[in-house]
């Protein structure tokens, strides 16, 4: 799809672009800010498989504000990971790294001082091969990656948020979460496509596990099928447990799944992207046509 045909089809991906944010995803942490009030008084955070940076965008504004200097003063952290390389954001410390390998944890932590999180949150999605089955359990894996990072990360009532694909085992992680948080909700903001499986976990009030130390755990490099294994060993049955579904954002706000009809003028001007990829994986492909030696056989 073309730049200026998805900014008719997708009044989110336009909208982004009019007001400075990365990726439409930025609509997505609002919303669900809206509903649940995650972003109030927070003073470190960690946005896990933050690239390209929108949600790391709202997180700055939110805690940093227009005095970058002066929060930092007041000890606000903000760090956002990813495997990929971001470009800067106001008072946000980025780090090239991937969250399911054991030293990722203590990079973090260095940023903080080793003072815990109060909100960690997670959009990954991993590269989708097509094989239905095999994005299912990568995606899977990633989900416990970044809830085990949580378990290490977060003080006890910290918030966790992540992103999930309602697929047929999903009662199994509302279970495993519900062990480690007071609550947990499923939510759909209006700005995620009512066609897609996409929603998030909004799990709130951390629990620790006693006697765990997480840090350590984690730091050791525990798989998580061990992790979960060792969740599940603390308690003598896991319960299923029924979360609330939570759709949030305004009625009043654009329906991501709808077509709209831009106004004339608007509809001729095509709006660049905010930020472009700092080493997009077309790259590489890009040089060697330059140079012909990109060349069909
Ligand atoms: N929340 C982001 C924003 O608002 O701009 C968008 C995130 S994008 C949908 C998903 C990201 O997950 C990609 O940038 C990808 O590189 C990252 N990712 C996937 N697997 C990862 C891993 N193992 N470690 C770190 N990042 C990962």
């Amino acid at each position: 799809m073309g730049k200026s045909s998805k900014d008719k089809r997708d009044l989110y991906y336009r909208k982004a672009k009019e007001e400075g944010w990365r990726a439409r995803s930025a609509f997505k942490l609002l919303q669900l800010d809206s509903q649940f009030h995650l972003l109030d008084g927070l003073n470190r955070v960690v946005d896990l498989c933050a690239a390209p940076g929108s949600w790391s965008q709202v997180l700055s504004k939110r805690l940093m504000g227009s005095d970058v200097e002066a929060a930092l003063a007041a000890n606000k952290r903000i760090v956002s990971v990813d495997l990929q390389p971001m470009s800067a954001i106001a008072g946000v410390t980025t780090l090239q790294a991937d969250i399911t390998h054991p030293k990722t944890i203590d990079r973090i932590l260095d940023v903080f001082g080793g003072e815990p999180a109060d909100f960690v949150c997670s959009d990954g999605a991993p590269d989708v091969t097509g094989l239905h089955d095999l994005d299912e359990y990568i995606q899977a894996q990633l989900i416990l990656s970044a809830l085990q990072l949580a378990t290490a990360l977060l003080r006890p009532g910290g918030k966790f948020v992540a992103k999930i694909f309602r697929g047929r085992d999903i009662d199994l992680l509302y279970a495993q979460l519900g062990l480690l948080f007071d609550k947990v909700s499923c939510a759909k903001p209006r700005s995620s496509r009512a066609s897609s499986l996409e929603a998030f976990v909004v799990c709130e009030g951390y629990r620790p596990r006693p006697g765990w130390d997480a840090r350590a755990l984690v730091g050791s490099g525990v798989s998580t099928l061990e992790f979960v294994e060792k969740l599940r060993a603390t308690e003598s049955e896991l319960e299923r447990i029924v979360v609330p579904f939570v759709a949030c954002g305004d009625l009043n706000e654009y329906d991501s799944d709808a077509t709209y009809t831009l106004e004339k003028d608007a509809a001729r001007l095509s709006l660049d992207p905010v930020q472009a990829p700092v080493a997009p994986p077309y790259k590489t492909a890009l040089e060697l046509k330059r140079s012909g030696l990109l060349r069909k056989t």
